[in-house]
C-alpha cells in the first residue's frame, strides 16, 4: 500500500529542502524525494561551489596585488587548480551533507529515486535516471526507496537546468555548461563565455582572474542585462580594465570545432563577423526549468515558456498541486525559491495572513569583481512606469573605507518616487554590495522613505555609508562628495 503524507516535496534544492522543514516544523508529515543530489543545484552546482571559486580567484588577486599593501611575496603566485576545484567540490559536500542533516532533525522521510505523478496526489518514484553526483555525503539512515507514494498536498521543486542553443549545444568538453565549467581538467588559455548574465559574467570573472584570456558576446546591449544601466555599464569599464573583452549587441551564429579548441562565428552590430578562437567555451544563455516526465501533461498542469505557472502563493490551477524555485519561473534565485517555499506551506497550512511573493522585493547579486547588487526599478523601468523619481548616486571613491580597502572603484544608486519619498529601487556596483544591498532590502520591504532612511545612522567607516550618502544626494545634501 502506498506511503500517505501531508506533504510531498519532489526536488531538495533550497525550494524543495526548506519547504519540508517548513511543513515539518507546522507538524505536518513530510516527504521530500530526489534524485541526484541532495541540496540541489545551488548548494551542489551553483550557488555555493562558484563562490568557492571566487574566492579562491579573488584570494590571488590580493596575492598578486600584495604590494598595493605594503606586503612582498616572493616569487610568482600560482594557481594550483586540482586543489581549487577541489576545495569547491569538498564545500558542495558538505552542503549536501547539512541538508541530509536537517532533514533527519526535522524528521522528515528523505526518499530516493526519480518522482513521477500519477494523481494529482499519487507519485510514483522509480530508480533515478540521472547518476547520483560524487562526492555525496552519506545519506540520512532512514531514506527510502522506489514505490508509490501519497499526500494531500504535493510541491514540485524540480527546479531548473543549462538551456542550449540549437546548433550549439554544449558537448562537455570543448562546450561547456556551467558544470563543466567548474571542474576544469587544465586551465584553458582562451575562454570565449556566450552570454552575460550573472551565471556567464562570474565564471567570465574567475577565469579571467586566473589569468585566462576571456572574450564575453552578449546580444543585448549590456552586461548583465537585467542591471540598471549605468551600474552595468560601470561594471563593463572595470572588466574591460582586467583584460575581459566583451562584445555587446554581438551573436554567436555558429561555432566549429578543432581538435582541443573552437572557433566562434560572432556577428557584430555592425554586421560583420568577427572569428574568435578559444581552448575552450561556456555556453550560459539561460536555464530552463524541469518539467519533463513529470506526469504534468496527463494531469493538465499548465505551463509556460518551459517553467509551471503558479499564483503568488505557489498554487497551480490543479488543486493540491504546487509549485516552488526556479521550476515556477524567473528570477531563478536560490532565496527566491526559499521565501516560495515558506509562503506556499504556510498557505496550504492553512496559516492566517499570509503575505503573497511580491517579485519587486526580490535582491539579486552577481559575485563578479567588481560585485553587482540590486533591489526594485530600474531608473529606465521607474521611467517606463511613468514614476516622476529623484536618482541620487555615490562614488566609493569619496568613502574613506573603500579606499582604505583599495577597493575605491564602485558605486550606488538610489531611486526615489518624488512625490512620496518611498525608495523604488537600489542598484551598486563594488567590493561587498552583494552584502550591503540587504540594507535597502529591509528598508524597501518596510516601505520605507528617505525621510527614515536619512535619519538613520550608518556607521563609519563602513561601506555602507555610501547608501546613505546616495540617499541624500538625491535629495541634493550629500555630505563626502
Ligand atoms: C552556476 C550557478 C550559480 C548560481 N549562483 C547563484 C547565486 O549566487 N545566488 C542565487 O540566488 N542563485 C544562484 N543560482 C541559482 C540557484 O542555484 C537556483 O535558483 C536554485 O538552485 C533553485 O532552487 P530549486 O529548489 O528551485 O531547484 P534546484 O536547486 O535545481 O533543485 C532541484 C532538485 O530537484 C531534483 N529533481 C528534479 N527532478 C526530479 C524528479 N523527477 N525526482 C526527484 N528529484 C528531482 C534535482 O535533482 C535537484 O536536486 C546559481 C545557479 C547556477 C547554475
Amino acid at each position: 500500500m502506498a506511503e500517505n503524507y501531508d506533504v510531498i516535496i519532489i526536488g531538495s534544492g533550497p525550494g524543495g529542502y526548506i519547504a519540508a522543514i517548513r511543513a515539518a516544523q507546522l507538524g505536518l508529515k513530510t516527504a521530500i524525494v530526489e534524485r541526484e543530489h541532495l541540496a540541489g543545484i545551488c548548494s551542489n552546482w551553483g550557488c555555493i561551489p562558484t563562490k568557492a571559486l571566487l574566492r579562491s580567484a579573488e584570494v590571488m588577486h590580493y596575492a598578486e596585488h600584495a604590494k598595493n599593501y605594503g606586503l612582498k611575496i616572493e616569487g610568482t603566485v600560482k594557481a594550483d587548480l586540482k586543489a581549487v576545484v577541489d576545495r569547491s567540490r569538498g564545500i558542495a559536500q558538505r552542503m549536501n551533507a547539512g541538508v541530509g542533516f536537517l532533514m533527519k532533525k526535522n524528521k522528515v522521510d528523505v526518499v530516493w529515486g526519480e518522482a513521477k505523478l500519477t494523481k494529482s496526489n499519487e507519485i510514483v518514484v522509480a530508480k533515478s535516471s540521472k547518476k547520483p553526483m560524487e562526492p555525496q555525503a552519506p545519506l540520512p539512515k532512514n531514506t527510502k526507496g522506489e514505490g508509490t507514494y501519497t499526500a494531500k498536498h504535493i510541491i514540485i521543486a524540480t527546479g531548473a537546468r543549462p538551456r542550449a542553443l540549437p546548433g550549439i549545444e554544449p558537448d562537455g568538453k570543448l562546450i561547456w555548461t556551467y558544470f563543466e565549467a567548474m571542474v576544469p581538467p587544465e586551465m584553458p588559455k582562451s575562454l570565449l563565455v556566450m552570454g552575460s548574465g550573472a551565471i556567464g559574467i562570474e565564471f567570465a570573472s574567475f577565469y579571467r582572474t586566473m589569468g585566462v584570456d576571456v572574450t564575453v558576446v552578449e546580444v543585448l546591449p549590456a552586461v548583465m542585462p537585467v542591471e540598471d544601466a549605468e551600474i552595468s555599464a560601470f561594471a563593463k569599464k572595470q572588466f574591460e580594465k582586467q583584460g575581459m573583452k566583451i562584445l555587446l549587441e554581438a551573436k554567436v551564429a555558429k561555432v566549429e570545432k578543432g581538435a582541443n579548441s573552437i572557433t566562434a562565428h560572432v556577428e557584430l552590430k555592425d554586421g560583420k563577423v568577427e572569428k574568435i578562437t578559444a581552448d575552450r567555451m561556456i555556453s550560459a544563455v539561460g536555464v530552463q526549468g524541469n518539467i519533463e516526465n513529470l506526469g504534468l501533461e496527463a494531469l493538465g498542469v499548465k505551463t509556460e515558456r518551459g517553467c509551471i505557472v503558479i499564483d503568488s502563493y505557489g498554487k497551480t490551477n490543479v488543486a493540491g498541486l504546487y509549485a516552488i524555485g526556479d521550476v515556477a519561473g524567473p528570477p531563478m534565485l536560490a532565496h527566491k525559491a526559499e521565501h516560495e517555499a515558506v509562503v506556499c506551506v504556510e498557505k496550504l497550512a492553512g496559516l492566517p495572513n499570509v503575505h503573497p511573493m511580491d517579485k519587486l522585493k526580490i535582491p539579486g547579486c552577481t559575485y563578479c569583481n567588481p560585485q553587482v547588487a540590486s533591489v526594485g526599478l530600474t531608473e529606465a523601468k521607474a521611467k517606463a512606469e511613468g514614476k516622476d523619481i529623484r536618482v541620487g548616486r555615490f562614488p566609493f571613491v569619496a568613502n574613506g573605507k573603500a579606499i582604505a580597502l583599495g577597493e575605491d572603484q564602485g558605486l550606488v544608486k538610489t531611486i526615489f518616487d518624488k512625490k512620496t519619498g518611498q525608495l523604488l529601487g537600489a542598484h551598486m556596483v563594488g567590493a561587498e554590495v552583494t552584502e550591503l544591498i540587504q540594507g535597502f532590502v529591509v528598508a524597501m520591504n518596510l516601505e520605507t522613505t528617505e525621510e527614515e532612511l536619512m535619519h538613520t545612522i550608518f556607521p563609519h567607516p563602513t561601506l555602507s555609508e555610501t547608501m546613505k550618502e546616495s540617499v541624500l544626494d538625491a535629495y541634493g545634501r550629500a555630505l563626502n562628495a
